[in-house]
């Protein structure tokens, strides 16, 4: 049983049933939300014996930091952690003029299969406990000395693929007990399987579920994504709109432009088509290409065409900045390299 993965609650049961006091808790709570202990001997105000015993019956989640990449563009950085068992992860720090931004893993590797996704290409290891995605933020809150005001759950995995961790992750970094990061500040995004977003919808949260869509029709994005051989666009869409009137919180949707694939003039009229009227909103970015598809980007002068058409078609539309580039930007591409041992960006 990890320590760093239980909540309050669970925390004070397991405190109460050691025979200890309800306060020793509140304590040892505060060293792993709070002060990002990345021990049980840094826990000073604990006697020695009752550090032991913890050592004894608890594992204590602390990532360790392999490699750090500085993007010389924008300053994003993008770590590459060591979990307990030897699995790498993969996390990235990027500063808004509005706060501090992190991008944290849920799962190690991933089976969800999209086509232009690196995160993918080795399949599934194992999905993150709520301490492993925690301590990713810890961490580099420690390393930045600057707090983070912004989650996003986008890097390698698919989180409603490990979903009861993922709640509980999103709970214990709202908690005033913790981090207390608004939920409203943080972003979840899914592949979409639609089961989940049901699920998901009746937790009553306050976050924001953002949709990988890369496609405006069953028959394209099936090309793109295998998950789209399970749920239709139109489940897809019910969802949302179940999302949509049990939160109040507006669905964002993922486009990744591929040249010559889901960025031309129809494409532009399917998506105005499945989206208009909607209030919805959509963050364009150009593919990120990975050496292993031959996938081509779109380039920036189509991607602005690609939004102002959409725009008069009546869609909310961004691009999404792309950060750090320079630095393997695309999930879970760091990562890869270093299982690989290849040494060429990609
Ligand atoms: N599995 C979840 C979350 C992780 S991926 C999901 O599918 O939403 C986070 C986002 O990055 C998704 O929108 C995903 O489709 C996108 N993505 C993955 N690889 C990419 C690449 N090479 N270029 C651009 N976006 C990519």
């Amino acid at each position: 049983m990890d320590l760093k993965s239980l909540n309050y609650e669970e925390l004070q049961n397991e405190i109460k049933n050691l025979g200890e006091s309800a306060f020793r808790a509140g304590q040892i709570y505060d060293w792993m939300h709070k002060k990002g202990a990345e021990s049980i001997d840094e826990m000073s105000n604990l006697s020695k014996n009752l550090r032991e015993r913890l050592k004894t019956g608890y594992e204590y989640t602390a990532l360790k930091t392999v490699q750090v990449q500085e993007s010389a563009i924008d300053g994003t950085k993008k770590y590459l952690f060591a979990l307990s068992d030897g699995n790498l992860v993969e996390s990235v720090w990027m500063k808004y003029h509005h706060g501090n931004s992190v991008c944290i893993s849920s799962q190690v590797g991933c089976r969800m299969g999209c086509k232009f996704c690196a995160s993918t290409l080795d399949g599934l290891e194992r999905g993150l406990l709520p301490g492993e995605m925690l301590d990713q933020i810890y961490r580099i809150t420690k390393e930045t000395g600057q707090r983070v005001s912004n989650v996003v759950v986008m890097g390698t995995g698919e989180p409603m693929d490990n979903y009861d961790n993922v709640v509980k992750f999103v709970h214990m970094l709202s908690d005033d007990k913790g981090l207390n990061i608004s939920q409203r500040n943080i972003t979840v995004s899914t592949c979409g399987i639609v089961p989940r977003i049901y699920d998901l919808a009746r937790e009553d949260l306050q976050i924001t579920l953002a949709i990988s869509l890369h496609a405006p029709t069953d028959e394209k994005r099936r090309v793109l994504m295998p998950i789209a051989n399970s749920y239709s666009l139109k489940e897809v869409m019910d969802a949302c709109r179940f999302y949509f009137e049990k939160t109040g919180r507006r669905i964002s949707f993922e486009y990744a432009l591929v040249s010559g694939v889901n960025d031309r003039d129809e494409e532009v009229r399917e998506l105005s088509a499945l989206l208009g009227g909607g209030g919805y909103h959509i963050n364009l970015i150009p593919v990120n290409p990975i050496k292993e598809r031959n996938f081509k980007s779109t380039g920036h002068s189509r991607v602005l065409q690609f939004k102002n058409k959409l725009e008069k078609n009546g869609i909310n539309v961004t691009i999404r900045r792309e950060m750090g580039r320079d630095i393997d930007g695309a999930c879970g591409q760091l990562r890869r390299r270093h299982l690989t041992g290849d040494s060429t960006q990609a």
